[in-house]
């Protein structure tokens, strides 16, 4: 399995541990340690003090789609048979404004929501290995339902 796109842990990139963690099914996110922000996309520095002692955490998993769009001409031959799928920015609930770049698995794309609650899983992708995706929360399509229910 070719993983040619996604630099080797050590490499010098600092997304690589982000990749390491991904292909073990565990979502890490860069953290400062001088004034504890958290930081991504991945930097040399942080961003906010300058502090250069940045480490990557494991996360809850947890945040909400912040924003999305829905693809629908595969930009990879491999990929044909996945259109129609969303992508997007989830907030993660660990900072106001984390937020990570995904895919949306699980639901409908007509069915996504700005605001949704979503969860960190796992996606094996053809030549990628193993990289973060979120899915709606166990319960969205129940609270979806019940207000249908209410509203009539
Ligand atoms: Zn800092």
């Amino acid at each position: 399995m070719s993983r040619d796109w996604q630099p080797a842990a050590g490499s010098g990139d600092p997304a690589g541990p982000y990749w390491a963690a991904a292909a073990q099914r565990r979502l890490e996110i860069q953290r400062c340690s001088g004034c504890a922000a958290w930081i991504h996309f991945p930097e040399d520095a942080c961003p906010r003090c300058g502090c250069a002692d940045l480490r990557f955490e494991a996360v809850s998993g947890r945040g909400v789609i912040d924003t999305y769009t829905v693809i629908h001409r595969a930009f990879a031959p491999e990929a044909a048979g996945e259109v129609p799928y969303a992508a997007g920015f989830i907030e993660l609930e660990e900072q106001a404004g984390l937020r990570v770049f995904a895919d949306v698995v699980g639901a409908d794309p007509g069915a996504i929501r700005i605001g949704m609650p979503v969860e960190v899983t796992f996606t094996e992708r053809h030549q990628w290995g193993l990289v973060p995706s979120f899915r709606p929360r166990t319960g969205w399509a129940d609270l979806d339902s019940k207000c249908d229910e209410v509203m009539g």
